[in-house]
This record gives C-alpha cells, structure tokens and sequence, in this order.
C-alpha cells in the first residue's frame, strides 16, 4: 500500500462487521497470537496483509527456529502457523487495513473487506524492507532488482548479480543465490560485517561469494533490465561501474505502522509497548516487528505475538465481568 494511499474507515456499500479480536498481519507475530487467540475461544480474524506468512514465508530456510535441528524451508514454517491457528478456529483474511479509528471502543478498521469492528486489536504488521531511493532503483525494481532472494534467485541462473548489505539478511540470501548466479558480489559500506560469525565465516569462504568494502551504490543502470551499478567508496571518493544483471538489496527494514499515526504512541515508527505489549491505547496490543527495533526474530516476534494473546484474553475476560 503507498504511503499516501487514504481509505476512509467505512468504505460504501460494505458491511459492517464486529469481532471479538481482529488481528493485522500474517507474520509470527499475528500468526503465534492468533493461535494463543483462537485457544482461548476468542475466534481471532487474522487480515493477512500483502504478504500471507510475513517476511518468513519469504526466506529460503530458517535455522534458528527451534523444533527444526534440520532447519525449516520459510514458506513451509509461516504454513505450519497458519495451519495450527486455523486448527483451533482462527480465521485468516487474505486482506490489508488501510485506516484504524482507536479514538473510539470498538476500534474501527477499514480493510479491503470493509469496515471491522473489534473489541481488542493486535497490530503485527511487520516491516518491510528499505529501498536505497538512488536514481534507477524504481525504474528497475522487477526489471533486475529485487529485495528478495527466494523469490528471485531462480531468475538470475549463471549471472553475475550483487548483493548490498552486511548484516544478517544480506549474507544467508547471498548465500542462497550461490545456488544459481556465477558469481555474488556483496557491497558493504563498511569495512567489516554486522551478521553473526557463523554466517559470515560461511560467506567468507563460499568459492562464488566476493566482497567489496567501503562501498556503495550510487545509481542502478539499466534501460530495459539492470546492466551495471555506480559505485563510489567512502574513504576514497573513487566512482566505478560495476558489470552485474542482478541488484539484491537487504539494507534493513522498517515499520509498517504508518496508519497507526497520531493514534497511538511510536518510538521512531515503531509501535511502543510495555512488557506486557500494551499500547497507550487499552485494548490495543502490538507484537513482533511492528513495536521491536532491537530482536527481529522470528522466535522472539511469535513469542510477543503469543503474549500480546494472552493479555488480549485476559483484558476480554475482565470486559466479560
Ligand atoms: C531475508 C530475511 C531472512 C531472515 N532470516 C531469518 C532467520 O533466519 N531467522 C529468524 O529468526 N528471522 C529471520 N528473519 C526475520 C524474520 O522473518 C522476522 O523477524 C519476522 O518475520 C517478523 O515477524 P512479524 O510477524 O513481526 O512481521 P512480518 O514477518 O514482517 O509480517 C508482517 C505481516 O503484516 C502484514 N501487514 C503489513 N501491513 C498490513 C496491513 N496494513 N494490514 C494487514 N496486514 C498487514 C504483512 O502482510 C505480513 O503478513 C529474516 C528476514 C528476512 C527479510
């Protein structure tokens, strides 16, 4: 959804419709909440967002998810949550929220569904990633550049492609596009990696894996499809240009609140929440990405998910009498 893209909360001619608890987005976070949700007989609609099963389902394989000693393919994981939510009665929605009006209980949603009601709201909606907003990066985007690897990869076979970042992200999807490029090039702006050791001495040595520090990029070049990348390093001022077909882009990510503005107290854009995931809003949690700078899990947004849960229930009951 763009930024300035504004829906009124009750859109015309749809129906209005109430919930106990409505929960937004489909990631751990709104997927481990909606199980926790669903057992508690709450009967939670999941609206799923753009992108059913979160950044998980976009991930080629996740080894630090417990349960998993072999590792869990991304998109067979946020699956499994979805299944087991759905088990215990959860519904999941294959729609977005475009406004919320917390001003008033119930909470107003308007959605591509048409107006909710809901008694408790969890916002899960993630983040998404961060563009380098150079000249040819728009232009480009789907004609070369991606921000997803597992999505993508298939499509660069036997190319050359470069990869921007160094922390996490950037390295397990360089290393996951060593299964079809010649080559993977990582730029980095600095002169050493963020990503932990384990990631990086496995990057540092993988045959098809190179490195170039101290650099960025300044343009994507292309007129039909990327052909080359502007580079200019920090230290030297020294511009290049880089041959490659591919640009992968993992700089981060941010928040996906920009509807929750001027409702609800944020920290940098992200939701603030206490240990409990309280919002400054009563009845309104946050989990996972939306309201957490420092972890970025996937354990550790289920595990808010779950929470945020539990004192959904426990706020519905005390409502209940
Ligand atoms: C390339 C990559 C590799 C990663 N590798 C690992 C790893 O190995 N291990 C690990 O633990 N973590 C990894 N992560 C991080 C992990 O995927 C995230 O921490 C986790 O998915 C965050 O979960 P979340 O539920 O908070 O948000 P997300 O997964 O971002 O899900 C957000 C959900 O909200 C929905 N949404 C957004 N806006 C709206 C709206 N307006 N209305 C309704 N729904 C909306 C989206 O469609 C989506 O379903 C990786 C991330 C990336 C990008």
């Amino acid at each position: 959804m763009p930024d300035n893209f504004e829906v009124p909360v009750s859109l015309p001619n749809t129906p209005i419709r109430h919930v106990r608890l409505l929960i937004l987005g489909s990631g751990p976070a709104g997927l481990a909440a909606a199980l926790y949700a669903a057992r508690a007989e709450l009967a939670p609609v999941v609206l799923s967002g753009t992108e059913l099963g979160g950044q998980v389902s976009l991930t080629f394989t996740i080894e630090n998810y417990p349960g998993f000693p072999e590792g869990v393919g991304g998109a067979e994981l946020g699956d499994l949550f979805q299944k087991q939510a759905e088990r215990f009665g959860a519904r999941v929605e294959f729609a977005s929220a475009y406004s919320v009006d917390l001003s008033q209980h119930p909470f107003k949603v308007g959605t591509d569904n048409g107006e909710v009601q809901a008694e408790v709201l969890i916002i899960a909606t993630g983040a998404s990633p961060i563009h380098l907003n150079i000249p040819g990066e728009a232009e480009l985007t789907g004609r070369g550049i991606s921000y997803c690897a597992t999505c993508d990869g298939w499509f660069f076979k036997d190319k050359n492609v470069v990869v921007i970042g160094g922390g996490d992200s950037a390295l397990e999807e360089g290393l996951f596009l060593t299964r079809y490029a010649s080559s993977v090039t990582v730029f980095h702006r600095r002169d050493s990696l963020r990503a932990g050791v384990v990631l990086q001495k496995r990057a540092l040595e993988h045959p098809k894996m190179k490195f170039i520090w101290n650099t960025i990029i300044t343009e994507v070049v292309g007129k039909e499809k990327v052909e080359a990348v502007k580079t200019k390093n920090v230290q030297t001022g020294e511009e290049g240009l880089f041959q490659t077909e591919g640009v992968f882009v993992f700089i981060g990510h941010t928040p996906n609140t920009k509807i929750f503005e001027g409702q609800i107290e944020m920290e940098k854009g992200y939701v603030k929440v206490d240990n409990h995931m309280n919002t400054s809003v009563a009845g309104v949690y946050a989990a996972g990405e939306a309201a957490d700078p420092n972890f970025r899990q996937v354990i550790t947004s289920a595990g808010m998910g779950a929470a945020a849960a539990i004192e959904a229930t426990k706020f519905l009951e005390k409502a209940d009498g």
